[in-house]
């Protein structure tokens, strides 16, 4: 039952094989037995089974969602009405919210059951999960690798079949590279489509929250509930947003997939490489047309990233100051040693490295150098997508250069950490959506993802493409062995 769909258990709650009590019942244990993972820092047990049975009163009545009575994760970076929120912080550690982000109002209003809240980098800041105050999650297919990051622990849940599906959140590349990592599906859809209310700022101009799950399906369910306006997201978009599931299985023959080549040069490992040239023959035999595209921009995408990211986080974070709520230091003298004091104890390493690059980037004597630039930058590598766009109908890439890395084996190198989001960044300065999906195992065993990216609000494209792919493939199909 673990490994089964969203669509297979919804159909099974329908036809009553299963309660939803029973089913969270069963995702609580898998929880429980896999707790070396780390992938929750909070799990719901006892609000879950008063969730399920709710669900079960409503379905008994007949009014159902697709996703009544499916149990779900959520990252912790998403406020959850009388739960702890902690975006992977000391700075949190004791915050309750007051009320909900709209992602979870929407899974609670369908009826979804919330298993719990996953792990993640601090203020999602990381590649690795490693940045967490609740210690690092381990990839479920090699315990001495990382799962990668922010949304590590939803990914790691998925992967191990902790949870059916969970949701995720991606600044830089935080649902596509974990996704990648793990073995899953990650879609990052277009910078507006889901509201960011109640969602914990990191970059604000970047952040969008997604579907981290088995398969392109089941990401397009997911997507039918999380997308839409909200009038309490000043940058949430009133654009229509279709039914995903719709086009799922629409033939791809004919569809032009551009394959970038600044992608495909040093630095991309051979078995990464290897991987994604399977998957283009799989595109092929499948009848789409490839085409080379350039994006002459794209290398400069980390490093324009890593000024206005941290830019952006250095004011967002601002307000914790321990006077509101969240952490406040226990000794101090007067209101601005609190709120140094409060500072510096709340916060850990790499989350003060960009309240300070940020900080520097934005001050009176730099800001044109490196924040009005960085700005201009962005503009250059939106306006290289366009340009590529002309020529094809979706961008296929490696989502990450390597495979997961070892547990340790980068934290004393930030550099070497922030190019791990090579490929996956400037989707995020274009504001266009990307797509990771499973698409095989490198030479040391451990997951590739391969990632599409499409025009704006052409999700259902990516995962239409994604969805044909899963169907004549099984690796979205595949678990570790010892979760079988
Ligand atoms: N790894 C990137 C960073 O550290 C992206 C994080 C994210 O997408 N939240 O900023």
């Amino acid at each position: 039952m673990h490994t089964m769909s969203v669509a297979e258990l919804s159909k099974a709650l329908q036809e009553k094989q299963i309660s939803s009590v029973e089913l969270t019942q069963l995702y609580l244990d898998r929880i429980t037995q896999q707790e070396e993972l780390n992938a929750f820092i909070t799990v719901n047990a006892e609000d879950a089974i008063a969730q399920a049975q709710a669900a079960d009163t409503r379905r008994s009545k007949g009014d159902t969602t697709l996703f009544t009575g499916i149990p779900i994760a959520h990252k912790d970076i998403f406020c959850t009405k009388g739960m702890l929120t902690t975006c992977g912080s000391k700075m949190l550690a004791n915050f309750v919210s007051p009320y909900d982000a709209t992602v979870i109002e929407r899974f609670n209003d369908s009826g979804a059951v919330t298993l719990g809240k996953t792990n993640m980098d601090e203020f999602a800041m990381g590649s690795s999960n490693e940045t967490s105050y609740f210690n690092p999650v381990l990839n479920p297919w090699d315990r001495k690798a990382v799962p990668g990051g922010s949304s590590g622990g939803s990914a790691a849940a998925v992967a191990a079949r902790l949870a059916p599906v969970a949701t995720g959140t991606d600044t830089g590349g935080s649902i596509r590279q974990p996704a990648a990592f793990c073995g899953i599906t990650g879609i990052k859809p277009s910078y507006g489509r889901v509201s960011r209310y109640g969602m914990i700022a990191f970059a604000s101009s970047l952040d969008q929250g997604g579907p981290m799950t088995r398969s392109a399906e089941d990401a397009a369910m997911m997507l039918n509930v999380m997308c839409g306006f909200d009038p309490k997201d000043s940058t949430s978009l009133n654009e229509a947003v279709p039914d995903f599931t719709a086009t799922l299985a629409d033939p791809i023959d004919g569809m032009r997939i551009g394959l970038p080549k600044e992608y495909f040069g040093a630095g991309l490992n051979a078995d990464v490489a290897r991987v994604v040239d399977a998957v283009i023959e799989e595109l092929k035999g499948l009848g789409a047309k490839l085409v080379e595209v350039e994006l002459p921009n794209s290398t400069l995408a980390v490093p324009c990233y890593y000024v206005l990211a941290p830019a952006e986080a250095s004011s967002n974070l601002s307000r914790f100051d321990g006077v509101r709520y969240g952490y406040r230091a226990q000794d101090y003298g007067d209101l601005a040693d609190m709120y140094m004091k409060t500072r510096a104890e709340g916060f850990g390493t790499e989350v003060k490295r960009r309240i300070m690059t940020g900080t520097y980037a934005l001050s009176a004597g730099y800001y044109d150098a490196y924040y009005l630039k960085a700005q201009k930058l962005r503009r250059l590598i939106a306006d290289d997508f366009t340009r590529a766009f002309e020529s094809c109908d979706a961008i296929l890439g490696p989502t990450t250069p390597t495979t997961a890395f070892d547990l340790g084996s980068k934290t004393d190198d930030p550099v070497a950490m922030y190019l791990n989001d090579i490929y996956t960044i400037p989707a995020n300065l274009a504001g266009l959506p990307g797509m990771s999906i499973p698409a095989g195992l490198g030479d040391d065993g451990r997951p590739v993802g391969v990632q599409l990216v499409g025009r704006y609000f052409d999700e259902a494209r990516l995962l239409n493409i994604g969805h044909r792919f899963q169907q004549v493939t099984d690796w979205h199909n595949q678990i570790p062995l010892d979760q079988a």
